[in-house]
């Protein structure tokens, strides 16, 4: 079992998904987790729940990761209850998938703002308190599609190409500080995100997959806890395929 116990994490999009399976993977792992939600405030308390019940402490804060303003106040709120941040997981994210002909122009600014921007915005406030103790783990939620681009997904994939991009560049601006910086890049994980594909899209992705089956959340959450640990202290600037072979 990998050793978090007395750290901090702040997760966000922690209320379902991928997320919810890294903020209870990391809580096993003894680290106490603030997570993040939109929307579903029964679904976050439900998971701050699960965390407490195994031990640690938990919070979860309502906002939008592409609002300044809100990150602002869910910073000053992580602030009022712990006084250090060892780990952010920046894993919020959105489709709004169509091909480009018919992708509206508020599709392309929702997910390039909330995948993107939500990513800048976050490590901007919580790597400042990294930047002050001297060490941190970062690790940015990308995609497979970030890497191989996928029709229907030009906003989505640039997007998670972006977070690529902005992963290598803070991870050579961080390293002098102590912070470690990475980024998943998951395949087809079952999820909320995933269940809305049809049947028939859905036999169309596994026959890419050589494993022949469909990743789970816990798939994504296991790597993130290792690159939080001090095991993957000499890991930074990578992007780790989490895909069932899909990208080799
Ligand atoms: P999901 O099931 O749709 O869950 C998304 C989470 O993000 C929810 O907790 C949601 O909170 C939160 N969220 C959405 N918009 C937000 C915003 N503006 N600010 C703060 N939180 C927000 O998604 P998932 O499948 O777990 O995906 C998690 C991450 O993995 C995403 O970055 C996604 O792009 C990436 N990913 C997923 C897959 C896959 O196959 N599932 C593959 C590659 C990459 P509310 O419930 O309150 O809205």
């Amino acid at each position: 079992m990998l050793k978090l116990q007395g750290k901090v994490a702040f997760v966000t999009g922690g209320s379902r998904g991928i997320g919810k399976a890294i903020a209870l993977k990391l809580a096993r792992c003894g680290s106490n987790v603030v997570i993040n939600f939109t929307s579903n405030e029964e679904a976050a308390q439900a998971v701050v729940k699960e965390i407490e019940a195994l031990g640690v402490r938990a919070l979860a804060l309502k906002g939008n990761v592409a609002s300044a303003e809100d990150v602002k106040f869910m910073l000053e709120s992580f602030e009022q209850q712990f006084e250090s941040i060892d780990i952010l997981v920046n894993n919020a994210g959105i489709t709004r998938d169509n091909l480009l002909i018919r992708m509206k122009e508020s599709d392309w600014d929702s997910v390039m703002e909330v995948n993107l921007k939500g990513v800048f915005l976050c490590t901007k406030a919580f790597a400042r308190k990294m930047i002050k103790q001297k060490k941190g783990k970062i690790i940015n939620i990308s995609s497979v599609v970030g890497v191989s681009g996928n029709a229907g997904q030009s906003n989505y994939s640039a997007s998670k190409a972006g977070v690529i991009g902005f992963t290598k560049s803070m991870a050579k601006e961080l390293a002098s500080k102590g912070i470690n910086v990475n980024a998943v890049a998951p395949g087809f994980i079952e999820t909320d995100m995933t269940a809305v594909l049809g049947e028939s899209v859905k036999e169309g992705l596994i026959e890419g997959i050589p494993l022949k089956r469909y990743g789970r959340p816990e798939d994504i959450a296991n790597l993130v806890a290792f690159l939080s640990s001090e095991e993957a202290h000499y890991i930074t600037g990578q992007v780790i395929h989490v895909d069932g072979g899909m990208n080799i």
